[in-house]
């Protein structure tokens, strides 16, 4: 046979190890371990976002709290505001330096409850992070379990098509046995399609020219998807 030939024959093993591939793929059991995977790669990302936002939290607090102990060092001027008001001092300038304070502390309590309410939402939101961490990791061992099991219940199958494959392989040179590979683990498949038409199975057009370098049982890589194209024997 030529290596034409052990390739497509090679190819159309590979579809079965390709089909039990696909159904291992689509079960529940993968699907639930994939996306809890998915989510504790994340989970850490998500936590840092969290961290960062307490730390911001934390200075806001911290900079009302110096706000506030700065009203309250202006508040204690005033303790002694009789005896200034009695020794001759300007009402009028206690009374608009009481009034600029009374505005500071109104602002001073919207900024409070605007940081209560960012806590909370915080709180609330890493609550949440927290509980489907919990829930995420449980489905991770559970459906990584359960998942090994589906890849063990089909193993067999996977190995006797392997083995087939095998033996092929010792009659298709390596270099182009690793090309096809290499495509392969790119998602490509079929990895030689027919030509048909003058065209690829993409829609691609093959030249006259080009046409005629298939002879002989050679294949020429698409350059639109990159299959192996080949020529039908007639
Ligand atoms: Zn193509």
């Amino acid at each position: 046979m030529s290596v034409l030939n052990e390739l497509l024959e090679y190819q159309k093993v590979d579809a079965e190890l390709r089909k039990v591939e696909q159904e291992i793929s689509a079960t529940p059991e993968r699907k639930k371990y994939v996306q809890a995977k998915k989510f504790m790669k994340t989970a850490a990302e998500k936590l840092d976002i969290q961290d960062n936002r307490a730390k911001e939290l934390r200075r806001t607090a911290q900079e009302l709290t110096r706000r506030y102990m700065e009203i309250s060092k202006s508040l204690s001027e005033f303790a002694g505001v009789d005896e200034m008001v009695d020794g001759g001092g300007d009402v009028t300038f206690y009374k608009r330096n009481a009034q600029a304070l009374a505005d500071s502390l109104r602002a001073l309590k919207g900024e409070i409850n605007k940081l209560i309410a960012a806590i909370e939402s915080a709180c609330d939101e890493y609550k949440k992070l927290k509980e489907q961490t919990i829930v995420m990791q449980k489905q991770y061992k559970e459906y990584s379990e359960k998942y090994t099991e589906v890849k063990n219940s089909r193993a067999a199958e996977v190995a006797e098509i392997t083995a087939r494959m095998k033996a092929i392989e010792k009659k298709i040179p390596a270099e182009i046995l690793a090309k096809y590979t290499a495509k392969r683990n790119e998602r490509i498949f079929p990895v030689l399609a027919a030509l048909k038409d003058g065209r690829c199975v993409c829609g691609m057009d093959f030249p006259i020219a080009q046409q005629g370098r298939l002879s002989d049982g050679n294949v020429i890589e698409c350059e639109h998807c990159h299959r192996l194209i080949y020529k039908a024997e007639a």
